[in-house]
C-alpha cells in the first residue's frame, strides 16, 4: 500500500519535473530565435529634473514580443538569458539600439538628453562591457557623455579588479554609472569609495511609502544627503504620486523617474513626448 502510494507520489513528481524542463527548453529556444529574429524592443521611461520639471533623458528598458504571449517583461526571462549565455547578444542589441535611439533625439534638437541601459552582473564576468559601449557609440554616432550605465549594488559587491578598472574606463571614455536599486542589496558602503561611480538610483521600494513612513522617508533622505555628500547625482525610481514629487523637491532630491512621469513606452511614443513636452509636464504638475 504505502510503495503504491509511493509510486504515484514519485509519478507525480516526476510529471512536474518532465513539464518544467519542457517549458524551460521551449522558452529557451525561442529566446534563442529572439535575438536573430528581431523580437525584442526598447521601451523608454522618461526621467525628469525635478527642480525645472525637464525631461533629462530615459532609461531604456527591454521588452520581449514573444509570439503567442504579447509583451514579456524583462524579469521573465533575463534570468534564463543569464544562464544561458544569450544575455551577451541581447545586451549588445540593447546598447546599440539605444545609442542609435539617443542618437535621434539629438538630431530632433533634443541634443542634452542622456539615455540609461541596465547591465547585468554576467556582462562584466564574460564581456569587456567598454568596447561594448565603445562599439555602440562609434556606430551611432552619440557621444559618450549621452551614455549612462546602471549596475545593480551586486556587482560593484562582488566586483572584482576587472570590474573595478572596467567602471574607471567607461567613465574615462566620459560615460556615467549609476547604481540601480540602491538601498537593497548590502548594508556595506565601502564600495561607494573603492569604485568610481557617478550617482544612485533610489529603489522604489523606498519612494512607494515615504509620505506614511517614516522608516522609508529617513532612508530616502539619508540616500540623498550620501548623494550629496559624495558628490553624486541622485535619481528616485517609481514615482507616482505628486506628493512624493513634492517631497523629494523638498528634500533636494534632484531628479525622479516614474509612472507619474511617465510609464516605460515605445520609442516613436517617446520622441512624440519629446516634440510635446510642455504639455505633458504642464498636466503633470497641475
Ligand atoms: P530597473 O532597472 O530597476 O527598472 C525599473 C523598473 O521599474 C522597470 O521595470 C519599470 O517599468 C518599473 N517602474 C518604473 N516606474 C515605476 C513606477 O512608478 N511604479 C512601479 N510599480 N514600477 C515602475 P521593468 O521594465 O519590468 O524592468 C525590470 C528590471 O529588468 C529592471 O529594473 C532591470 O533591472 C531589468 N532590465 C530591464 N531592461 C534591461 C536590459 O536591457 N538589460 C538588463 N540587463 N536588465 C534589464
Ligand atoms: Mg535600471
Ligand atoms: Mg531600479
Ligand atoms: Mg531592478
Amino acid at each position: 500500500q504505502a510503495k503504491a502510494e509511493g509510486g504515484n507520489v514519485y509519478r507525480l513528481f516526476s510529471t512536474t519535473m518532465d513539464h518544467d524542463a519542457r517549458q524551460s527548453i521551449a522558452l529557451e529556444a525561442e529566446l534563442r530565435h529572439a535575438v536573430l529574429s528581431e523580437q525584442f524592443e526598447l521601451y523608454y521611461q522618461p526621467q525628469v529634473n525635478l527642480q525645472t520639471n525637464e525631461i533629462v533623458g530615459a532609461e531604456a528598458l527591454l521588452r520581449w514580443n514573444r509570439p503567442g504571449h504579447g509583451v514579456v517583461s524583462p524579469l521573465v526571462f533575463l534570468p534564463m538569458a543569464e544562464e544561458t549565455g544569450l544575455i551577451i547578444p541581447i545586451s549588445e542589441w540593447v546598447v546599440t539600439a539605444a545609442c542609435a535611439e539617443a542618437k535621434r533625439w539629438h538630431d530632433m534638437g533634443h541634443d542634452d538628453l542622456r539615455v540609461a541601459v541596465n547591465l547585468s552582473p554576467t556582462q562584466f564576468r564574460k564581456q569587456n562591457v567598454p568596447s561594448l559601449l565603445e562599439m555602440a557609440l562609434d556606430n551611432s554616432g552619440l557621444r559618450a557623455s549621452a551614455l549612462e550605465i546602471e549596475i545593480t549594488e551586486h556587482i560593484v559587491m562582488h566586483g572584482s579588479e576587472v570590474v573595478e578598472r572596467e567602471l574607471k574606463q567607461i567613465q574615462r571614455m566620459g560615460s556615467r554609472v549609476f547604481i540601480d536599486d540602491f538601498g537593497t542589496g548590502y548594508s556595506s558602503l565601502s564600495y561607494l569609495s573603492r569604485f568610481s561611480i557617478n550617482g544612485l538610483k533610489i529603489d522604489r521600494c523606498f519612494i512607494k511609502n515615504l509620505e506614511h513612513d517614516p522608516n522609508d522617508a529617513a532612508i530616502a533622505n539619508a540616500i540623498i544627503g550620501l548623494g550629496k555628500s559624495l558628490g553624486l547625482e541622485v535619481i528616485a525610481e517609481g514615482i507616482e504620486t505628486p506628493e512624493q514629487v513634492a517631497y523629494l523637491r523638498e528634500a533636494g532630491c534632484l531628479y525622479a523617474q516614474g509612472y507619474y512621469y511617465g510609464r516605460p513606452m515605445p520609442a516613436d511614443q517617446f520622441r512624440e513626448l519629446l516634440d510635446s513636452k510642455s504639455s505633458l509636464l504642464v498636466a503633470s504638475t497641475g
